[in-house]
């Protein structure tokens, strides 16, 4: 099984050190060639406009969409869970829109904006969330599940294969997320 990981930008090293450490095979995905023959997708988080623009630009969106679209399984966090909005409520650009929810940008505002919880994450309890200047979710459409919440927030969810998620299990030692992400 081999797991492509998007490395336009952001902080995909981390997704690819805990893939490794499952024993996941992990290519980099810089252009439309990296991404053939990949069994599963990994957005990283980062800026999600730089990479909402670079996905243009290397002839990646079309082919990833469609892909996502088709059900490959996808693990996204934080810009990546950005890109897969079908709307953002504080911003009037959309991307991939694969997975049907309203998503604000930014949005625990300045004083909150980077902050650690644990909770309870697709049923994994105490599962450790580390927000950096994070989005959550205002609304999720049908078929949506919620699978984390934070401060009163929908923070993490799932929908068909589709795994999207605020915080960041990749800059934690909590392999459990991603050893789920391998098994579906
Ligand atoms: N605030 C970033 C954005 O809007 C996301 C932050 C992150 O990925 N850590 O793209």
């Amino acid at each position: 099984m081999k797991i492509g990981v998007f490395a336009l930008q952001g902080a995909f090293i981390e997704h690819i050190n805990a893939l490794k450490r499952l024993g996941a095979d992990c290519v980099e995905i810089r252009n439309s060639d990296d991404i053939i023959g990949v069994d599963r997708l990994v957005l990283p988080g980062g800026e999600s406009t730089v990479q909402g623009k670079l996905l243009h630009k290397t002839g990646l969106f079309e082919k990833t969409k469609d892909l996502i679209d088709q059900g490959m399984p996808t693990l996204a966090t934080c810009a990546g869970l950005i890109l897969l909005a079908s709307s953002l409520s504080n911003d009037e650009n959309t991307y991939l829109s694969t997975l049907p929810m309203t998503v604000k940008r930014n949005a625990f505002g300045r004083q909150l904006g980077s902050y650690e919880e644990r909770g309870k994450v697709l049923g994994f309890e105490d599962f450790p969330m580390v927000f950096i200047r994070a989005p959550y979710i205002e609304n999720i459409g049908d078929g949506v599940e919620r699978i984390a919440e934070s401060k009163g927030h929908i923070v993490g969810v799932k929908y068909k294969s589709q795994i999207a998620l605020s915080f960041h299990p990749e800059l934690t030692d909590d392999l459990r997320l991603h050893e789920y992400f391998l098994s579906i």
